[in-house]
């Protein structure tokens, strides 16, 4: 096909080659989700919870000894936990919030850095059929204070430094009802704020039984933001049957088996750190790595190695990072229990799929999905020949397309919108208070991922680009309104435009225009007070990395600022039909 500019990679085959993608054609032909039902455990009663599939399964199953999680504190701390200690923590934390009052339902929301304690309330409130809504670690104020506010969330779990920095906005929060501050190994000297709830104590006096647990398939168990063109930021709800695909994503597309060390780099704020660093590892029954600390070659190499990782899940910007420093370092580290890594988040490039191989001896198998498929849905096997720069193929059981407008499918070989036969198990349900929105998102049975792609005769997918002005800034999508949002509230901002403006590490990095109130004049001062006010607010990686303030904003007839005509300008291409363009 014409889209493959690199030499596919001949993978040879293993012993440990699972026997389903072998023969993928076949296995795509026969699917049934039942089948995969039958290799997870229902709770007694016919009800379904993730955490219990992922942690307690296992001591019932005589595994209660293997240890789940390997953590590593930034500080070089080290803590180990089994899955029984996981499944002890866990009911803790359930009986916590059943002492605290909180009711089935209730959303619960963290913003903690990755501590084990994060595992433990995220699974703790699962098993309490309660609904998690894990917030990113680096946010600001406003990105936090606008998805609390939004679910209406009635228990915060975070830590001290974090809660700090978001202090000024707890009290805009009319449903928080309960504030719980993790002093990880007693990092802050300083005293809790008066009304908030010390977690140790909390759990010290919590039973470590609990049950039953009381969860059905389809109550809500997570819920993710995610950016869109307008708009804040809405809410995706998955259900507890997602554990299902995650499960099964884990065995086919990560190539996860029960002998592995896995390490997944995702923040748990983000849906990758929930399906990939939370339920598909330990539904498959794997030892898993978590390092608290953040990016650095040498320090990632020493985990690889340290921890003896067998399978590595990251991004394309953490891998185009490793590439720049160089490909002899890998070569200083033993990395030889290492045999499957994978990337998700972004397009990952050929070059950095080749990469692969040279510098750790094995290439980067790419894999595509979306918060709101909730697990992955187009992945490059293990066993299957790789093509450099696609997606690869569907799960067997997940039905994409490429459709026009109208909900049509266009033939292979042919560029439009990247879509999903609807249901699957892991589908999100609705977005939060918002159904309009997620109506919107169906045409004709399928569910329009938002992105543009091709398939090619062979059934590869590639990616083409986002069909909206959402920004994909280093795997983290970012809602263009969202950051004009914040800009606008400096008082001199009269009115800001957002784009994503192409970066060789990070894909995109986020530009935006601002033109000024009456009275104040451009500078270099002003311009980075700006930046300041903008990464104070939201959180550096969502803030803009470059602002230009300019006279006033391209807008259509109808006032809607146009980000489209900004990026051409941007980008020095054609500027297209102007025609709505606003009358001088
Ligand atoms: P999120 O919902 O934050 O996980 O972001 C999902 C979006 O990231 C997708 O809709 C794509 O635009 C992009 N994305 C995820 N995986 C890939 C991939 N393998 N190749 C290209 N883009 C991807």
């Amino acid at each position: 096909m014409t889209m493959q500019r690199h030499e596919t990679i001949t993978k040879p085959s293993t012993p440990r080659d699972d026997p389903n993608l072998a023969d993928y054609d076949a296995t795509r032909a026969s699917f049934d989700w039942a089948d995969v039902e039958e290799e997870i455990d229902f709770l007694p009663g016919g009800g379904l919870n993730l955490a219990y599939e992922a942690i307690d399964r296992h001591v019932v199953r005589g595994n209660g000894d293997k240890p789940a999680m390997l953590w590593e504190g930034k500080n070089g701390e080290k803590e180990t936990y089994t899955y029984d200690d996981m499944r002890r923590q866990t009911n803790r934390f359930a009986n916590v919030l059943g002492g605290l009052g909180v009711e089935k339902g209730t959303r619960v929301f963290t913003f903690m850095e990755r501590v084990p304690e994060i595992y433990f309330t995220v699974f703790g409130t699962l098993k309490a059929g309660c609904v998690i809504g894990p917030l990113f670690s680096a946010f600001g104020p406003d990105p936090v204070r606008d998805r609390m506010e939004d679910s209406g969330a009635k228990v915060l779990v975070t830590q001290p430094d974090l809660r700090k920095k978001i202090a000024e906005i707890l009290p805009q929060l009319p449903d928080l009802e309960h504030i719980i501050v993790v002093n990880k190994n007693g990092r802050s000297a300083e005293p809790l704020a008066g009304g908030d709830l010390d977690y140790y104590a909390l759990m010290n006096e919590a039973s470590d039984d609990f049950g039953p647990i009381a969860t059905t398939r389809d109550d809500y168990s997570i819920m993710h933001y995610t950016s869109g063109t307008t708009g804040k930021p809405k809410g995706a709800v998955h259900r507890h049957n997602a554990v299902i695909q995650h499960y099964l994503t884990g065995k086919w597309c990560l190539d996860l088996h029960p002998d592995d060390i896995y390490w997944c780099t995702a923040d748990p704020g983000w849906v990758t750190g929930t399906s990939y660093g939370m339920s598909a590892p330990w539904t498959n029954g794997v030892t898993q790595v978590i390092y608290e600390g953040g990016f650095s070659a040498r320090k990632w190499y020493q985990v690889l190695e340290d921890y003896n990782v067998t399978v590595w899940y990251t991004a394309p910007t953490a891998i185009r990072m490793l590439m720049k420093s160089g490909v002899e370092l890998p070569k200083t580290f033993d990395l030889s229990n290492l045999r499957f890594a994978a990337s998700v988040g972004e397009p990952l490039n050929p070059e950095a799929v080749e990469w692969g191989v040279e510098a750790i001896g094995m290439p980067f198998h790419d894999n595509w999905w979306q918060t709101e498929t909730g697990g992955i849905m187009i992945a490059n096997y293990a066993c299957m020949d790789i093509r450099p720069g696609s997606m690869g193929r569907p799960l067997p059981g997940i039905n994409p397309g490429i459709i026009d407008a109208d909900g049509n499918e266009k033939p292979d070989g042919t560029e439009g919108n990247l879509a999903v036969r609807t249901p699957w198990p892991s589908m999100f349900q609705t977005y939060w208070q918002q159904q309009e929105r997620y109506d919107s998102r169906f045409v004709n049975g399928w569910y329009i991922t938002g992105d543009e792609a091709v398939r090619d005769s062979d059934g590869y997918y590639w990616f083409i680009g986002r069909s909206d002005d959402v920004i994909n800034t280093a795997g983290h999508l970012v809602g263009p309104f969202e950051v004009e949002s914040a800009l606008i509230e400096h008082p001199a901002v009269a009115e800001a435009g957002v784009i994503g403006k192409p970066d060789p590490i990070a894909m995109e990095v986020v530009k935006a225009f601002v033109s000024l109130k009456d009275g104040y004049e451009p500078s270099d001062e002003l311009r980075r007070e700006l930046m300041g006010f903008a990464r104070q607010k939201l959180a550096a990686a969502v803030a803009p990395r470059e602002i230009e303030i300019i006279p006033g904003l391209p807008k259509t007839r109808s006032g809607k600022i146009m980000r489209r005509l900004l990026k051409a300008r941007e980008l020095g291409l054609d500027e297209g039909d102007t025609s709505t363009l606003e009358e001088d």
